[in-house]
């Protein structure tokens, strides 16, 4: 019967829901989940004979559902680089693409613009959702992709000035590509309102676009239009758009940003527990202190370190610390800044109790936000999922294993509305993790960002695996485009 059949024996199962963990088996077939339970190899399944079945030794091991980043900026990089070894190493089988309000499709155009250059400039050449879905499924990425759409990106698409409100027209143009790409089965629509180029959008234009996205069933998710003073006025927003369209809500990156703002994690946290009471509201959070972005000069305030990760005019200078190339040369941070963009810069611009208090929070799932096209990137990219569990699980205790597991997989599928992922389920996909509890970290650091985690023993996508801990190259390229499920 089965073609491929590869049994999974005597590992912790961890497996995804956040319940109790046990030692136990599980038997994979033809890229499913086919059973779990103790002592398979003696109660195989009628047809399949031993020696069919591969055998796998997971003692030692915890066996998860694969980590789903819900938060990425990978539209681009799967096609370009599709083996994409900085976030299989680490554990991840899916991706969310196109957060922030900012998605590769649907759009075309030769030239693109901040902040769509956060994708890399010259990869927007995909004028529907079902033309994503088939580049994505020709390049055969090692995991896989499930898309957002952006209301950046729908605003590029269809209008000529975006220091205004879209008209009626301009309005029911974007309802109709959003329309589309959620008939192709895209997750749902992504904000940016924090972006200049979606800052003069009313909340109505976001909510009619939300509501179209609740007649398919899909997500909101939004980079809120504050981070910093009106963060809670832009909580509010986004409840309230969320709320009258119908849609369930995922605050991206939640995070109280500047010095200023420091320890209000105490306000914003209690207000998504009172927004809970009347709808479905989730957050992503990444591990870190900086945040990162494209290089802003209103965000070089002279008090939080920047370190540049990229600059087209210089480009050696990635990695560097901007208050030491403004005191080069010679000029104040905010004129270095200038000189040096376009580029990409790491903000050091929470407190670590408010990135504590996030993570710990019951609602909140890991996202990356990793920028795979900086030449000297944000270690999120190479690191997150790992050190959640190195610096936050034993590290700090702030959850146990089972929960750390269920905000990269269960409670990740559910809010994000992937069918058939994300729980270790009979039926279910075989995307899998096998890792060293005890061992498992990251290796990224802001000054060596490039460097894979190091206790994931492997990694397997679809039920073939893709990834073993030390190998150099993916063994298999086994990842699709994943369309919304219920
Ligand atoms: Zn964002």
């Amino acid at each position: 019967m089965a073609e491929q059949a590869t049994l999974f024996e005597n590992g912790l199962i961890v497996d995804g829901s956040g319940g109790s963990s046990w030692t136990g088996d599980l038997l994979v077939a033809d890229g499913r989940i086919l059973r779990l339970g103790e002592g398979l190899r003696g109660r195989l399944p009628d047809g399949l004979a031993p020696d069919e079945v591969q055998a796998v030794d997971c003692r030692g091991l915890a066996v998860a559902p694969g980590f789903i980043d819900c938060h990425t900026h990978d539209d681009a990089i799967v096609l370009r680089t599709p083996e994409y070894l900085a976030k299989l190493s680490q554990g991840i089988t899916t991706v969310v693409t196109g957060n922030c309000g900012i998605s590769l499709a649907p759009y075309a155009t030769a030239e693109a613009r901040p902040p769509l250059t956060l994708l890399g400039a010259d990869s927007f050449r995909h004028p529907s959702m079902a033309a994503y879905r088939d580049a994505v499924n020709t390049a055969r990425p090692a995991l896989n992709v499930a898309a957002l759409v952006g209301h950046t990106t729908l605003r590029f698409a269809t209008m000529d000035d975006l220091s205004r409100a879209a008209s009626p027209a301009e309005r029911a143009a974007m309802g109709a590509l959003l329309d589309a790409a959620m008939a192709d089965g895209a997750l749902g629509l992504s904000s940016g309102l924090f972006y200049e180029e979606a800052f003069a959008a009313p909340a109505e234009e976001v909510t009619a676009l939300a509501r179209i996205v609740a007649r398919h069933g899909g997500v909101y998710a939004t980079h809120l239009r504050s981070e910093m003073a009106t963060i809670l006025e832009a909580m509010h927003e986004a409840g309230d758009c969320a709320f009258e369209a119908g849609v369930p809500l995922v605050l991206s990156h939640h995070k109280c940003a500047g010095p200023t703002q420091w320890g209000r994690t105490r306000e914003t946290l209690p207000l998504v527990d009172r927004l809970a009471e009347r709808q479905d509201v989730a957050m992503d959070v990444y591990p870190y202190v900086a945040g990162s972005t494209v290089l802003r000069e209103d965000l070089v305030d002279g008090v939080i370190d920047v370190m540049l990760t990229w600059s087209a005019p210089h480009p050696e200078l990635g990695g560097r610390m901007l208050s030491e190339i403004a005191a080069g040369w010679g000029v104040d941070q905010k004129a270095a800044a200038r000189r040096l963009m376009p580029g990409g810069a790491c903000y050091f611009q929470m407190h670590e109790d408010d990135v504590e208090r996030v993570i710990a929070h019951p609602r909140s799932m890991i996202g990356s936000d990793g920028l795979p096209h900086d030449r000297h990137p944000h270690p999120r990219l190479w690191g997150a999922f790992p050190r959640v569990f190195a610096r936050y699980w034993r590290g700090r205790g702030l959850f146990t294993l089972e929960q750390a597991v269920h905000k990269m997989t269960g409670m990740t599928a559910r809010n994000f509305r992937l069918a058939g992922r994300g729980l270790l389920r009979a039926g279910h996909a075989a995307d899998l993790v096998l890792f060293d509890p005890a061992r498992i970290a990251d290796t990224a650091t802001y000054e060596q960002p490039v460097s894979p985690s190091v206790g994931v023993a492997a990694v397997y996508v679809n039920g073939r695996c893709a990834y073993r801990e030390g190998a150099a190259q993916v063994l298999a390229r086994e990842g699709r485009m994943l369309a919304r499920g219920a």
